[in-house]
């Protein structure tokens, strides 16, 4: 279905003339579930998103869908069960984007865990999520892990365990869902900013103001009900609606750094300690693996987060404590990035020990607010909130609504014809490629875009396979082919968009962003009819991101 930033110019009068059951702001992966959920019940819903679709903190995080083994910890045994079960919805229903990965947790002397409590911590996580036997934990001895990971060859590993988590691209799960919500009927616009509230002479919340940010046009939004989800952004807005008491967000800050995979060479994702009681990961993905996270008080820039040597320090310093053979530098460093967690503040509290449960405000004026939570439980946070919208909406204009639609419900790109086991995916991912291999893209190409659109690949092959018959150029064809794709149906408004969020490629391939950013472009102005000052606007603004993510 087409889900242009361009057309949506000649559906303005429809938008600005109804009132709608339900207005989300924000674009992240909380607002996306929420018009995913409500469009899937009959809710006539709209979302908008002042910057990109996922651009706040839904394209900076670490990129799992997993259980939160760490939450154990800190006996937060309900939320385990509940994103733990939530991990093998999120992969059935995505799962070209939601891939098991294996990880391996290294047991040191003096480690947050020993042996026995990692053992029975990972005994009580298959239990609670309900992994599946394949999937289930298995125990290591030092030899068995140093031979899974020879660099870990710190004198204090004791020996370790293997577990199940799956890895995926944040910022391409919203817009999946997000595609599926306006596949449904939903109205999701990019670049859109609510800038303050519009109210009944009841004091009620009935729509806001709203201005396209790529273009300085004001307009309102009229909605029944309306939903803030906004992550960082929440109190902001609860400000503005006068509401903000009680409790808090608390915003911490969150850095992950690049590594060459040759430099850093690991074969599976390791989650180990840092000595000073907290843990990270370590995740790799075709050349790259990346470090991280920390876990900071923020104060700053709510839209750019920084990313400071000590941050950076923390990270090299943990890896070189279970890998100092290594020796990993500064230098070693390729690339960062940094995202904000909107969690729920509790006084006295660290930042490593604040929950990660999601929490829904109240307003007088009836607005709700949610905040919290994990990318991995966007759903469940999302059934929550229609629950309560469709409950409203019952009672004021007498309407029924079906349950919850989404458990089994396949986003973007997840439709395969089968049950999506990795088996299944790598066969019909090989035989896809044998449709296009003509065409000269190499079988890695080929499947890095099809782990990237899933069931869309077909879209983008067909337009390739033309570009190619008139050009025979590979490179530009596919490029082409993917800029058509992402243009036309994933809202791209800026090249920015493309490069950073819609392919990932600013976090797992940076070095080919150089090499593309001028074809690309050329085309994208082709296809959106830019004039030549802004095609170099958009060039200077991506330069300015990948200044952002190398220079710190
Ligand atoms: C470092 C880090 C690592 C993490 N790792 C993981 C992980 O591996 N797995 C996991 O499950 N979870 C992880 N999380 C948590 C997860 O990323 C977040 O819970 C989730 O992305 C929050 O999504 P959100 O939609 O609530 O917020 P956001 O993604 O920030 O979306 C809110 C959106 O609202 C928009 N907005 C704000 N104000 C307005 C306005 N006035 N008008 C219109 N739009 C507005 C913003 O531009 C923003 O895009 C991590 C978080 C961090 C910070």
């Amino acid at each position: 279905m087409r889900f242009s930033y361009s057309d949506r110019k000649k559906k303005h009068e429809e938008t600005v003339n109804t009132n709608y059951d339900l207005l989300v702001i924000g674009g992240g992966i909380t607002g996306a579930g929420i018009a995913l959920d409500a469009a899937t019940r009959g809710i006539k819903t709209i979302l908008i998103e002042m910057q990109d679709f996922a651009a706040g903190t839904s394209s900076r995080s670490t990129k799992l869908v997993h259980g939160g083994l760490r939450y154990l910890e800190h006996l937060e045994l309900g939320l385990v069960r509940e994103v733990g079960h939530e991990r093998e919805v999120v992969h059935r229903n995505a799962a070209h984007i939601v891939i098991p990965e294996k990880m391996v947790l290294p047991i040191i002397e003096d480690g947050n865990l020993g042996e026995f409590t990692t053992s029975l911590a990972l005994y009580v996580y298959d239990f609670l999520a309900g992994v599946k036997k394949s999937e289930q934990k298995k125990m290591l001895t030092r030899e068995e892990t140093v031979e899974l990971i020879p660099v870990i060859d710190s004198p204090l590993l004791k020996s370790g365990a293997l577990y199940y988590e799956y890895k995926t691209d944040d910022s391409r799960l919203t817009i999946e869902v997000i595609k599926k919500a306006v596949e449904f009927g939903a109205r999701c616009l990019n670049y859109v900013k609510a800038e303050s509230f519009i109210y009944d002479d009841n004091g009620k919340i009935k729509g806001v103001n709203a201005v396209e940010v790529l273009t300085g046009k004001t307009f309102s939004v009229f909605a029944k009900n309306i939903v803030n989800a906004t992550g960082p952004w929440v109190d902001g807005l609860r400000k503005k609606d006068k509401s903000l008491k009680g409790k808090r967000i608390h915003h911490t800050k969150g850095v992950h750094i690049v590594f060459d995979r040759k430099r850093f060479p690991v074969n599976y994702a390791v989650y180990f300690d840092t000595g000073d009681k907290r843990m990270v990961f370590a995740i790799p993905r075709q050349d790259i693996v990346y470090v991280g996270t920390t876990d900071t008080d923020y104060y700053g820039d709510l839209k750019n987060p920084d990313v400071t040597e000590k941050d950076v320090q923390y990270l090299l310093d943990a890896v070189n404590r279970i890998a100092p053979s290594l020796k990993l530098k500064k230098e070693d460093v390729k690339s960062v990035w940094s995202g904000l967690r909107p969690l729920i503040h509790e006084e006295g509290k660290d930042p490593s020990e604040l929950s990660r449960k999601d929490e829904i405000f109240f307003s007088d004026s009836g607005l709700i607010s949610i905040a919290g939570g994990k990318l991995t439980g966007y759903r469940i946070m999302s059934k929550d909130i229609v629950k309560i919208v469709s409950k409203r909406l019952s009672e004021t204009d007498g309407r029924e609504f079906v349950k919850c639609q989404t458990k089994n419900l396949r986003l973007s790109g997840g439709e395969f014809p089968f049950y999506p086991d990795t088996a299944g995916l790598i066969d019909y991912a090989d035989r896809k490629y044998d449709e296009v291999k003509h065409t000269g893209i190499s079988v890695n190409e080929f499947k890095r875009l099809f782990y990237r659109y899933g069931m869309n690949i077909d879209k983008i092959s067909e337009k390739a396979f033309d570009y190619y018959i008139e050009t025979r150029d590979t490179k530009k064809s596919w490029l082409k082919a993917e800029l058509y794709y992402s243009v036309n149906y994933e809202s791209v408004a800026t090249l920015s968009d493309f490069f950073i969020r819609r392919t990932g490629m600013i976090f797992f391939y940076i070095d080919e962003i150089y090499d593309l950013m001028n074809d690309a472009a050329e085309i994208i102005s082709e296809f959106m009819n830019w004039d030549e000052k802004t095609k170099n606007r958009n060039i200077e603004d991506l330069k300015k991101e990948l200044k952002k993510a190398t220079v710190f």
